[in-house]
């Protein structure tokens, strides 16, 4: 028996007098829990073959050629081995026979097998588990966490989503460094499927990063702020990051409202309306504060809180694309908050402040939808004198409108939904006497689809403030707001009207849609 250890050989001699139609391939990369570690390939047929002395030093084998019989013995470093024999797309691992997708070719001095080789035999004899990725050109070695993400790149009203399915789900953190955003995540390394991105004044470019399993998303100089939101999809996670430009230098273009819709002289169908997208707008932020209590309690911290949650459940127990007008302290106009609603289809609005009244008494949660001119104390109030009596506490968001404006055609809808939430607050939380109000609230008026105000109490009152700080009752509010989007995206689903009870009609001469 001729006894010669390849390993020692030189490690590439070369490819001169290959086999047959053998010829290089772009490398694997070999993951382990210590190391990464490059291991060439060739291509012969539509086979993707390795060396087995490139194996040798990687996987601590030893290479024995049987001299007479042509066999090739493989023994790992606990003494068991793997019989090859020329011609056979066979192997015996440990005794138990495997097959293999293509013989062992010699190559020049070398032996070359198919890189299922690793998984079929070598896996079994040195006990460890070993994943062959050929489209990846991934050989993962041990217990490595190597999620394939797959990014998908989208963009509307000039913002840029990036979808990232990321499979088996992994936990990640986005955080913004200079002008890129890194995507860590807890793995050992990814496996990236990326889109060609043409760079452009948002985006510049989407490729792996300088760090192990990280994503660096490369941003233009229109760039101003990114939303991040995750879900989970059976074994899966998808992310999704959302790149907003910056408005310093032209303002948003609110839409302007559409005219109804002719009738169609055919009717195709149209998918029933539904709930896929909503934007909650937490009131507030930055320097204004809006209201505040008698404990220092402030109304854009307990809106932002509240907020949070309601993403929360409704990405996670809904599935809903949920983006927010802001997840930081800080300031945003209502035009604002209402085009990024109208640039992005929201579905629904969610607008969620706390109230403030110069009786400390009063106190309990209230919605309420646009008024369209013709009833409601508030918007006669507004009408009389541009001031809400309700509403106290000096200045606030309620800066006044005209009538004409986009929500009009959304008020029936807006109406329901308040009529629903009403009810899923009753029980839950505290409610003002006047549960359910109209008024001319600028935010409500620009917004192209259903949306209300939610005050989710009144800072002014001792208790009241003493609840919205607290984690158990922001979530009652959550779970009644939860509880009313899947009501209405029901009644949507359906084409049923709910009728909105206590409030006054808004002008019925167009059905609800
Ligand atoms: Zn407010």
């Amino acid at each position: 028996m001729l006894s010669a250890s390849l390993a020692g050989l030189s490690p590439h001699p070369g490819l001169a007098g290959q086999a047959a139609g053998a010829r290089p391939a772009p490398a694997f990369t070999v993951i382990s829990p210590q190391a990464r570690t490059p291991l060439p390939a060739s291509q012969a047929g539509d086979q993707l073959m390795v060396a087995l002395d490139d194996l040798a030093p990687l996987f601590g084998l030893t290479v024995r050629e049987d001299g007479i019989g042509g066999g090739l013995t493989v023994t790992a470093a606990n003494g068991k081995r793997v019989l090859l024999t020329p011609g056979q797309p066979l192997a015996s691992a440990d005794g138990r026979l495997v097959s293999l997708p293509a013989a062992p070719v010699r190559d020049g001095r070398r032996w070359l097998v198919p890189i299922e080789f690793l998984s079929r035999a070598i896996a079994p004899v040195a006990g460890t588990p070993i994943e062959v990725r050929r489209g990846s050109r991934l050989v993962l070695v041990g217990d490595v966490r190597v999620p394939r993400v797959e990014v998908r790149q989208q963009e509307a009203g000039g913002v840029i989503r990036l979808t990232l399915t990321v499979a088996p789900r992994a936990g990640h953190q986005v955080t913004h460094e200079g002008n890129r955003l890194l995507l860590r995540f807890d793995a050992t390394a990814l496996d990236p499927a990326l889109p060609a991105v043409t760079p452009g004044p948002l985006l510049q470019g989407i490729r792996l990063g300088d760090t192990p399993a990280t994503l660096a998303v490369d941003l233009g100089p229109r760039f101003g702020s990114y939303r991040a939101s995750a879900a989970t999809r059976d074994a899966n996670s998808e992310v999704i990051v959302e790149l907003v430009p910056s408005f310093t230098d032209q303002a948003i273009p609110v839409p302007p409202p559409s005219p109804p819709a002719a009738e169609p002289l055919v009717n195709l169908a149209p998918p029933r309306p539904s709930v896929r997208t909503v934007v909650i707008d937490a009131g507030h932020g930055g320097d204004e504060q809006g209201a505040s209590g008698p404990s220092g309690a402030l109304e854009k911290e307990v809106a932002l809180a509240v907020a949070r949650r309601l993403r929360a459940v409704l990405e996670g127990r809904l599935g809903l694309r949920v983006l927010m007008t802001r997840d930081a302290d800080k300031a945003v106009s209502l035009d604002e908050r209402a085009a990024l609603a109208n640039t992005n289809k929201a579905d629904l609005f969610i607008s969620l402040h706390a109230n403030a009244s110069l009786r400390p008494a009063t106190r309990g949660a209230q919605v309420y939808f646009l008024s369209a001119g013709q009833g409601g104390e508030a918007s006669r109030a507004a009408l009389a004198g541009g001031a809400l009596p309700t509403l106290g506490g000096g200045s606030r968001d309620v800066e006044l409108i005209l009538w004409d404006l986009a929500q009009v055609r959304h008020l029936d809808e807006s109406a329901a939904f308040a009529a629903i939430l009403e009810e899923e607050l009753r029980g839950r939380i505290a409610v003002n006497e006047r549960p359910v109000l109209q008024a001319p609230f600028r935010v409500l008026a620009a917004a192209n689809m259903p949306a209300v105000v939610v005050e989710t109490g009144y800072l002014t009152n001792t208790e009241d403030e003493r609840l919205l700080k607290s984690a158990g009752h922001q979530d009652q509010i959550v779970q009644a707001l939860l509880q009313s989007v899947i009501r209405f995206r029901e009644v949507r689903e359906r084409g049923v009207a709910a009728t909105p009870t206590g409030v006054s009609a808004p002008n019925p001469s167009r059905p609800p849609r």
